[in-house]
């Protein structure tokens, strides 16, 4: 399968598409990893994307389609993607429509994860990351076993420096301005599924049946 994970920051895209690769063999694609591996690295990526990563605003759409330009190329993209955090702005949409053009790809669609502000609020002061395999935790629902030591891979679980209350506020404002205008790009396309999400079950059983 080949789809477009679209939702708020905190709307568990990220959680969606790792349940999606047990399916078939797709890979999971997170800018937001590819970037944050980038700046952990300290590579020239890295350090163009570090200072508007930790304010919670998007990087430049060139950047991203650079990387994006190189990434859907490699040979792993063949059993089928999962975009998770990309696109993000109709820029980038449109550009993404002419590459996989370019390269006689189709997408299946665009699902979007629509979950309520208040919960997404709550789910992004709570939310804990891998530093070393990405891996989600959240100190309610679902934390370490060990605190702050990863249980799949035993990586240092932290806070994200964009989990601050401050830019949690700014890219939920970024999200509304910039990201969710995607909603009705893709509309127009005839390509997207929107599912009102309380759990990634009921948004997994909706993309299965989407796809038949
Ligand atoms: P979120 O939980 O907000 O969905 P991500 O891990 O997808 O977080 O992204 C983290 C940060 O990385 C974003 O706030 C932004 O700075 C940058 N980023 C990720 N993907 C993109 C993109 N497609 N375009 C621009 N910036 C991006
Ligand atoms: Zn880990």
């Amino acid at each position: 399968m080949k789809l477009i994970l679209l939702g708020a920051p905190g709307a568990g895209k990220g959680t969606v598409a790792k349940l999606l690769t047990k399916l078939d063999g797709s890979v999971q694609i997170s800018t937001g990893d590819i970037l944050r591996g980038a700046v952990a690295a300290g590579t020239e990526l890295g350090k163009q994307a570090q200072a508007a990563m930790a304010a919670g605003d998007l990087v430049s759409d060139d950047l991203i389609m650079g990387i994006m330009g190189d990434r859907l190329k490699e040979d792993d993209c063949k059993a089928g993607y999962l975009l998770d955090g990309f696109p993000r702005t109709i820029p980038q949409a449109e550009a993404l429509k002419v590459l996989l053009e370019n390269m006689g790809e189709k997408l299946d669609f665009a699902v979007n994860i629509s979950v309520p502000t208040e919960v997404i609020l709550d789910r992004l002061t709570t939310r804990r990351t891998c530093e070393g395999c990405g891996e989600i935790y959240n100190v309610k629902s679902n934390p370490t076993k060990v605190e702050g030591v990863c249980d799949k891979c035993g990586g240092a679980v932290t806070q994200r420096a964009d989990e601050t209350e401050e830019a949690i506020s700014n890219r939920l404002n970024v999200y509304n301005d910039q990201t969710a205008p995607l909603i009705g790009f893709y509309e127009n396309e005839g390509m997207l599924l929107t599912v009102d999400a309380t759990s990634s079950d009921a948004v997994i059983d909706a993309i299965k049946a989407k796809l038949g």
